[in-house]
């Protein structure tokens, strides 16, 4: 009997940047028929000697296929590039980065032109495209139906994340998960600062200070369950009391090492509201009830 090899689905790729040309080589080198369009032609070239097939318009990209992917550079570049196109019956999946009210506003905008909508939140960067060891994936939301139709064609380039039917919610755990990346950043800033000076090579501090972090990385469990539950005292082994004692230490050893303590001093600023407010007893978890507004 004669094996007939799986159909792969034919992709239409608007946007080759560096990201957009990371994904659009993992679906040519597993056979999808790829067609491509970019703003600036030399990327899509580049691409066609490997067998893609390039659009002369954005709207002819639409046309080419039902699955139309777009990677852009923002929710500008998105309007500029499908408002002169043909959307009606498209299944349309935009990674490009954007708000959760971007994307929410952006699927109506889809569903009112008779398209079908995909958000998604990239968690990667390109040269995690295409290697999945790497744990690079994206995150889904929108229509679950149009996830499920095309989850082995987005698995390609990396993995894939689905976090419900609100198309916002890929982006806002994009967003939450880099907004927490940037935190972590902050702190490591301020303790190579603190070395920067010293007869301390960065070298020797830098798996320190990587293993600290993901020491400490699963804490957010708990605060989890604090939240969840609404008591932020359960399980709690550093009190708050006890952690806002120890606030002077560090900007004291900033100002003795010549730092600014400019990136520690809001979350200690919101450290020493929540304990006035009388939580000693709590960790950390309250000073999240100080921030939304
Ligand atoms: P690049 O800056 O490399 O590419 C931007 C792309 O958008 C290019 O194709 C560019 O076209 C196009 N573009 C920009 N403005 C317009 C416009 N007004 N009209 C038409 N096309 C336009 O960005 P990336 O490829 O790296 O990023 C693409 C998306 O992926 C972004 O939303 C980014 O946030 C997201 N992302 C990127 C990551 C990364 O590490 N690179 C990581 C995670 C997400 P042209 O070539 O003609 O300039």
């Amino acid at each position: 009997m004669t094996q007939h090899p799986v159909e792969k689905t034919p992709v239409t790729l608007l946007g080759l940047g560096a990201m957009g040309t990371a994904l659009a080589r993992t679906w040519l080198t597993t056979g999808h028929p790829l067609t491509v369009w970019n703003r600036t032609p030399a990327p899509a070239k580049a691409l066609a000697a490997d067998g893609a097939s390039i659009a002369d318009t954005a709207a002819a990209a639409v046309a080419a296929n039902t699955l139309v992917i777009v990677c852009l550079l923002d929710d500008t570049s998105v309007d500029d590039v499908l408002s002169g196109t043909d959307l009606s019956g498209r299944d349309l999946v935009n990674l490009t980065t954007s708000t959760p009210a971007q994307a929410r506003a952006r699927a109506e905008w889809a569903h009112a032109r008779g398209a079908r909508y995909l958000d998604g939140g990239i968690m990667a960067v390109p040269p995690m495209i295409g290697v999945p060891e790497t744990g690079g994936y994206v995150f889904y939301s929108g229509s679950r139906e149009l996830f499920e139709r095309h989850r082995r064609t987005l698995a390609v380039p990396t993995g894939t994340t689905y976090v419900g039917e609100d198309p916002g919610f890929a982006a806002l755990h994009d967003i939450a998960l880099l907004s927490a990346m940037y935190g972590m950043f902050a702190g490591a800033a301020h303790a190579f600062a603190l070395i920067r000076k010293e007869a301390i090579d960065p070298t020797t501090l830098a798996p320190l200070l990587a293993d600290w972090l993901t020491a400490m990385a699963p804490a957010v469990h708990q605060t989890a369950d604090h939240l969840r539950t609404g008591d932020y005292t359960s399980g709690v082994v550093s009190h708050l009391a006890m952690q806002v004692a120890g606030t002077p230490t560090f900007l004291t050893t900033a100002e003795e090492q010549g730092v600014s303590p400019q990136l520690l001093t809001p979350y200690f600023e919101l450290m020493r509201r929540r304990l006035t407010e009388g939580s000693g007893e709590e960790d950390l978890t309250g000073v999240i009830d100080l921030l939304v507004r």
